[in-house]
């Protein structure tokens, strides 16, 4: 149990990859505390936590709500006498809206999808590391992630999605700085594309209206929820976690440095190797079965490609 008798919070964990994150997790021996808005979805994850011989403590805690966060870490101090090993930043009100929207400009939709995005899943995310840095800085220990994705990159869905999503790194590697020398790592993960359910029901099964084609392949091809707790477990018991502190973390990287599979053995596919990238090419995709998978885009190329300057 490499992480038995650790503390950790996931916000958002009733479905999607909070769930995966909290399962992997209390697999690993910590006490989880899940959040959500609904305590009857909360629920299901405890009881399939439970199943699993894990600890699991369902809040129902709204991001969007600093009186429910402040609730929460309160909870925490009480119960765990002040102990929080992880937090990991991921509840996520945007999904519907972003799905709801596709294909329009930022002018043609209603601008509280910015809201819907970003109150819980950016503002809610600062407040919750403002609370549980409190905690943490104290014991001189702790890790925060926020989950975040390539949109912080370059322009993916719409605008608020992206401005969230650089946002969301930025809080990782600004916090960090003034983390470091509390011993408190702070990074940003990028799932790559996550069978979450909606995805599974709205992409890969449905053909929802308006979703470009290509993105039902790469859906198809993708992460499991849980893929992402696996790299927290590893991540979190790492003996230089420090040296990644403030970074832009891909699950496929870490996938990598842990040698780890996805939970249903398939090997993670890495959104950087060549032969991913000749396979999203009209035409030449054919090509890629020849590619050796170890040919990558080097990361500082990525964020050349991308330079603002
Ligand atoms: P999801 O399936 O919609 O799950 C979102 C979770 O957040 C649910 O448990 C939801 O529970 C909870 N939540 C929503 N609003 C909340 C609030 N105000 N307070 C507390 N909890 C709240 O989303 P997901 O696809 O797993 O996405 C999670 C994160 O991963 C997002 O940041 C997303 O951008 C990122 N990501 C997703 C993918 C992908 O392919 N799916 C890829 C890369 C990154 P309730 O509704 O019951 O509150």
């Amino acid at each position: 149990m490499a992480l038995s008798g650790w503390v950790c919070v996931v916000t958002g964990a009733s479905r999607g990859i909070g769930r995966g994150i909290a399962l992997q997790l209390s697999e690993a021996g910590a006490t989880v505390y899940i959040t959500g808005r609904q305590d009857r979805t909360l629920q299901q994850t405890a009881a399939e936590v439970r199943e699993r011989g894990g600890d699991c403590v369902p809040v129902v805690c709204d991001s969007s709500k600093e009186e429910d966060i402040q609730k929460l870490f309160e909870q925490i101090q009480r119960e765990q006498n002040g102990r929080l090993d992880v937090l990991v930043n991921n509840a996520y009100a945007g999904v519907q809206a972003i799905f709801g929207n596709m294909g329009k400009k930022f002018w043609e939709t209603e601008p509280s999808i910015w809201d819907s995005i970003n109150n819980t899943g950016l503002r809610g995310h600062y407040f919750c590391s403002v609370y549980a840095s409190r905690l943490m800085v104290a014991r001189g220990h702790g890790l925060i992630v926020v989950i975040s994705s390539m949109g912080g990159l370059r322009y993916l869905f719409n605008v608020a999605y992206g401005v969230g999503k650089a946002a969301c790194d930025r809080l990782a590697a600004d916090t960090a700085v003034e983390l470091r020398s509390r011993g408190v790592a702070s990074v940003s993960l990028w799932p790559g594309a996550v069978q979450t359910e909606f995805v599974s029901q709205a992409i890969i099964e449905n053909n929802s209206p308006g979703v470009d084609p290509k993105f039902k392949e790469v859906f198809a091809n993708g992460e499991t929820p849980e893929l992402s707790g696996k790299c927290i477990v590893q991540l979190a018991k790492d003996k230089n976690l420090m040296s990644l502190t403030g970074k832009v973390l891909m699950t496929c990287d870490l996938a990598r440095r842990y040698g780890i599979k996805d939970v249903d053995g398939r090997i993670v596919t890495d959104y950087t190797s060549l032969k991913f990238l000749v396979s999203q090419v009209p035409y030449l995709s054919w090509l890629s079965v020849a590619v050796p998978s170890f040919f990558r885009v080097p990361r500082f190329l990525l964020t050349l490609a991308n330079g603002r300057f």
